[in-house]
């Protein structure tokens, strides 16, 4: 079974203002500092826990100016995050408020979107033993941002999307809502059930969404994939874990990603997120690669 949503990658255009907003305001670690490997003159940015831990990541491909896009068909958008209380809602209300952002407050959960309008919903869920949330300035520990527990998705073909998650991904059918994972690791995919025509990418839109593989189960679900007519790719090496995608019939680009080795494989865990790292293969391309990227001010970053 897959253990939950392993990480969400969304688009940026604005760099800075991403960090500032998921860093400094959510309270979420910037845990990785790197660039797209795929397009390495832009960054990739990795938040999540203070551990980094898969279900707790949030990523971004930036695309500098990008306009904001639209989500639609073939697009996840919405992401839901567990925070433990009611008492917890009610400070990320006000301190959301206090910076400017728009909320809107339901029974048991808060709603708002990021500066480019990538949707988010706070759910009060409760706290783990296991939690390990993000220190940061101005956010308690009691209500700190925990985990990814949900997304949404919008699907050109909903039924043929419902039927690739749930043969391809082993995800169990509950109607509206698909569930991947069981127990403390576990997520959930809404899928919209009437077709859409096609979103717009750009800023703000999620770009994929990955799923959590125990590492010693990775190989078998690309078998899975596979007999489920689902064209996987190839074992992708992304160094903080290994990823396999595949963009189902309904237009959404899902990954299933390994639990392993995680952030700390290239930095001391106390540092990491701080400096800019770059995989092995373009490390000597650091000096032309800085010179290009958008300076970008880490809130954990030593003054
Ligand atoms: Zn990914």
């Amino acid at each position: 079974m897959l253990q939950g949503i392993h990480h969400i990658t969304a688009i940026t255009g604005d760099a800075a203002g991403n960090v500032q907003f998921h860093a400094g305001l959510l309270g979420l670690r910037l845990v990785k500092t790197t660039v797209n490997h795929d397009e390495p003159g832009v960054y990739h940015l990795y938040y999540g826990d203070e551990g980094g831990r898969p279900r707790t990541l949030l990523t971004f491909f930036e695309v500098p100016g990008a306009a904001p896009g639209q989500p639609g068909g073939g697009m996840f958008h919405s992401i839901s995050w567990r925070v433990p209380d009611g008492a917890s809602l009610d400070f990320w209300e006000r301190r959301l408020t206090e910076y400017g952002t728009r909320v809107e407050r339901g029974e048991g959960s808060v709603r708002f979107a990021d500066p480019e309008g990538l949707a988010h919903v706070l759910l009060a869920r409760g706290t783990r033993d296991d939690d390990r949330p993000a220190q940061a300035d101005g956010v308690p520990d009691e209500h700190a941002i925990r985990e990814i527990i949900g997304v949404e998705a919008i699907s050109l073909k909903p039924e043929r999307t419902r039927a690739a998650l749930v043969e391809g991904l082993g995800m169990a059918d509950l109607g509206d809502t698909l569930v991947v994972g069981s127990g403390e690791h576990v997520g959930s995919v809404r899928l919209h059930d009437e077709a859409v025509s096609r979103g717009m990418p750009g800023g703000g839109t999620i770009h994929h969404v990955a799923f959590a593989s125990p590492d010693d189960h990775h190989k078998r679900w690309r078998e899975r994939m596979t007999d489920a007519h689902l064209l996987p790719t190839q074992v992708v090496d992304r160094i903080y874990f290994r990823s396999i995608y595949t963009r189902e019939p309904g237009g959404l680009l899902v990954e299933v990603a390994t639990n392993g080795p995680g952030f700390a494989v290239d930095e001391d865990p106390e540092v990491m997120g701080q400096a800019l790292v770059l995989p092995p293969w373009l490390e000597e391309h650091r000096a032309v690669i800085e010179a290009r990227l958008t300076p970008i001010e880490n809130p954990r970053a030593p003054r």
